[in-house]
């Protein structure tokens, strides 16, 4: 089991993010490019952005591509979930913040991720005090990221309108990228992405043709890179029931592909 918000530099390369090329664009640029030149924003008198908060639907791969950037900077990821933060003892969820920071501080270069950051400092609200407390102690952690240190924040939310408006201010999660549901095309680069690098060299160039006409089909509409990795994990127990006994596993057919279509169901019902 993984240590709560332990940090190490993650092994999920771009290699392994289809599409969303636009999103990786926006994310080098915002956290590699500083992590590895910071002089050319001290040069140019900038202070590079902090603050990034990348949201759209679940199981579009805002984690995935939150690992990638970290990967490509060689910066340390400590990823934590909103919910895991909240505490019910008084002064708890701020300290558990004020740690978090101050971990990231010492892991510089660093990524802190901060996955359901909705549930975390949604909109303050007059009655509930220990959420206004949350929600300033962020603040005050986001505001105290010295421009000259290596520290990046990182949010995620499917629902950016929940968020206290004070967090998307210049200097704290002052950069919004979306990362959206794919189209056909993108959901055939994504699920080719997840062939690829599950299968290795076993993946041949008929089976990804094969793949990429599974991607597009009405049955596939609106499935989300959460919902092709299910496809492909039903595709291939489809493949190992169906293997004979002391026979080498078959490659995956299009009947493999097929049973997989008819179990999975798309999982964004409102986009
Ligand atoms: P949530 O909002 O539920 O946290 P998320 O947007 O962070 O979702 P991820 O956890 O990054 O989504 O994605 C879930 C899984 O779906 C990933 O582990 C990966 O297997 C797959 N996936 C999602 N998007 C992509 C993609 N663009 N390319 C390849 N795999 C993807």
């Amino acid at each position: 089991a993984k240590r709560e918000g332990f940090s190490a530099i993650p092994n999920t390369t771009w290699d392994q993010v289809g599409a969303l090329r636009e999103v990786r664009t926006q994310m080098t640029q915002l956290i590699t490019w500083p992590i590895a030149e910071p002089e050319l924003w001290a040069t140019m008198g900038m202070d590079p952005v902090s603050g990034v908060l990348l949201w759209g639907p679940p199981g579009c791969g805002k984690t995935l591509v939150a690992k990638a950037v970290a990967n490509e900077a060689q910066a340390s990821f400590i990823a934590i979930k909103g919910p895991e933060l909240l505490n019910k003892f008084v002064g708890e969820s701020e300290r558990s913040i004020r740690l978090l920071f101050a971990r990231a501080r010492q892991s510089q270069p660093c990524v802190l991720f901060f996955d359901e950051l909705d549930s975390l400092v949604s909109r303050r609200d007059d009655s509930n005090d220990a959420s206004s407390r949350i929600v300033n102690a962020m603040l005050t952690e986001l505001d105290g990221v010295d421009s000259r240190s290596s520290v990046y924040v990182i949010g995620a939310t499917n629902r950016p309108d929940c968020l206290d408006e004070a967090m998307l201010r210049p200097g704290r999660f002052g950069s919004l990228v979306f990362v959206d549901l794919p189209s056909a095309p993108e959901r055939a680069d994504i699920l080719k992405t997840i062939v690829k690098s599950r299968l290795g060299n076993k993946a041949t160039g008929e089976m990804l043709e094969e793949v990429d006409a599974i991607a597009r089909t009405d049955s596939a509409d609106g499935f989300s890179g959460a919902d092709l990795t299910s496809l492909f994990n039903n595709a291939a127990f489809h493949c190992i029931e169906r293997r004979q006994p002391n026979e080498p596993l078959p490659p995956l057919s299009p009947d493999d592909w097929k049973a997989a279509l008819d179990k999975v169901r798309k999982s964004v019902l409102n986009p």
